[in-house]
């Protein structure tokens, strides 16, 4: 069976079926161990009070009484000394009984029929409706020797109590099975929606709603399921964006490589025009090998091992070095830089570090205006180090300032057509900060500057 549900509900049937196998097993045990003695002593005692009754009673009419007997409820078997013997009550099933114990009850004693029957499974021993299932006992009529054997007619007495247990068990076995073929459906069903579910997510479908409100395991698993595929949802959108952007952000300089690339391969092209094609293809191909090594140090940064490098470095002297590589920069738009920088070791990863600070800085010179302004402060504090940037640039609005960290994404292109960038330079920031376990925050105005404020704690 390969379902969930057939599986369980042949399993609870088995478990049902044991189990009133077991019941039945015990409830026999305990018969021949413990009731069947009891039942042999109890029937012996009836036989007595029959004996004793006869032999005080000499008048007696012997058969009248023993029919009168076998009429409230006993199967009787009578013999006499001369082997003349007679059944009274309903028939035995078998009819068998050695000679001898005829013979020894006639001779006085007691026969133990029903303690002495063999042990056997499902209670048999109690209903089995054999001569050989009964209290023998000898008594004395006019002068006669008598044996007499004798068991209760459970067939007459038990018989309403037989059906209706019989009718129980019945019943309680339809209803249970029944019950279980119905509860399982229940329990097992959300578990079918699950399965159906993954099989969705499986073929790209992660539009998943479960409709499975309870408050159980399988509730829980059905909620944890649907925040997961949600999740799921959201990466595979991401996923899909990136690629799209990832692949128009080669496109373009490509093309525009191509383009200038067969402008060259004009015969009649005057150095000038050359020079300045050649210029264009350089500068693309610079801006594709940025946004490769950009790209690389993302991924780079998403796996585990990424921050594994980090040491004890001298932060005073990486960034007096980063400012004095772009000095160059900074003269050429006319910006001035002026710094606050204490000597400060801090541990952390440095390579990835340079790219925080660099990311920041060419930022805080393409997005400033002439003549600007940059501030570039360190705050060494006793727990933590705060590295603060603030220009006179073009400042963002509320709703760029917002989606500055995310991948590829530029501000108002209108503003910064004219400017080099990627859109990944800030999410590497905030990803390498966040590996550092620090915070990044941005104060900006609209046309007025931004400041940039990365605080690290001291590990
Ligand atoms: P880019 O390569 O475009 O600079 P970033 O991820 O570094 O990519 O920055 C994302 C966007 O955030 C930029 O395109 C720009 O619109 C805005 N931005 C970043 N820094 C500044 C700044 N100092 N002043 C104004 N806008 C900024």
């Amino acid at each position: 069976m390969k379902s969930i549900y057939s599986k369980f509900v042949l399993t609870t049937i088995a478990i049902i079926l044991a189990s009133t196998l077991i019941g039945f097993f015990v409830a026999n045990t305990y018969y021949h161990q413990v009731m069947k003695p009891l039942n042999d002593e109890k029937n012996l005692k009836v036989a007595q009070q029959i004996t004793s009754y006869i032999e005080a009673q000499q008048q007696l009419d012997l058969e009248k009484y023993l029919v009168n007997i076998a009429s409230i409820g006993y199967q009787l078997y009578l013999i006499d000394e001369t082997g003349r013997d007679r059944f009274f009550g309903a028939e035995f099933k078998n009819n068998q009984l050695l000679e001898k114990v005829k013979s020894d009850v006639l001779a006085g004693n007691y026969y133990h029929g029903m303690k002495e029957f063999p042990r056997e499974t499902f209670v048999t021993g109690f209903f089995a409706n054999e001569l050989r299932n009964t209290i023998g006992a000898p008594f004395k009529h006019e002068n006669k020797q008598y044996a007499i054997f004798l068991r209760p007619d459970i067939k007459l007495l038990f018989n309403e109590v037989h059906t209706l247990l019989g009718w129980m068990i019945v019943i309680m076995l339809i209803s249970s099975i029944s019950l279980v073929v119905i509860s399982s459906k229940f329990l097992v069903q959300p578990i079918a929606k699950l399965t159906s579910a993954t099989k969705k997510i499986q073929e790209g479908n992660f539009n998943i709603a479960l409709d499975i409100n309870r408050q159980d395991e399988i509730g829980r698993l059905a909620k944890n399921f649907e925040e997961m595929s949600s999740k799921l949802r959201q990466l595979d959108e991401m996923r899909t964006e990136f690629v799209s952007n990832v692949s128009h952000d080669f496109q373009s300089p490509l093309l525009n490589i191509q383009g200038y690339a067969h402008l060259l391969e004009q015969e009649h092209l005057s150095q000038q025009d050359k020079a300045a094609y050649i210029g264009i293809i350089l500068q693309e191909t610079t801006r594709l090998s940025l946004l490769t090594k950009q790209l690389l140090l993302l991924t780079s940064l998403e796996k585990e091992e990424s921050y594994s490098k980090a040491k004890i470095f001298d932060l005073m002297k990486q960034l007096k070095e980063l400012v004095h590589k772009y000095m160059w920069l900074l003269d050429e738009k006319k910006v001035t830089l002026t710094y606050t920088i204490p000597p400060v070791q801090f541990y952390g990863d440095p390579a990835l570090l340079y790219n925080v600070w660099e990311n920041l800085l060419t930022n805080a010179i393409k997005y400033n205006r002439e003549n600007g302004e940059i501030r570039l402060t360190v705050c060494d504090e006793e727990n933590q180090l705060q590295v603060i940037i603030t220009d006179t640039g073009i400042g963002m609005k509320e709703e760029e300032k917002n989606r500055i960290f995310e991948r590829f994404y530029r501000a108002d292109l209108s503003r910064t057509r004219s400017i080099e960038g990627t859109g990944l330079g800030l999410s590497i920031v905030y990803k390498v900060v966040s590996l550092h376990q620090g915070t990044i925050s941005v104060v900006s105005e609209w046309q007025a500057g931004t400041t940039f404020i990365v605080t690290l704690p001291k590990l």
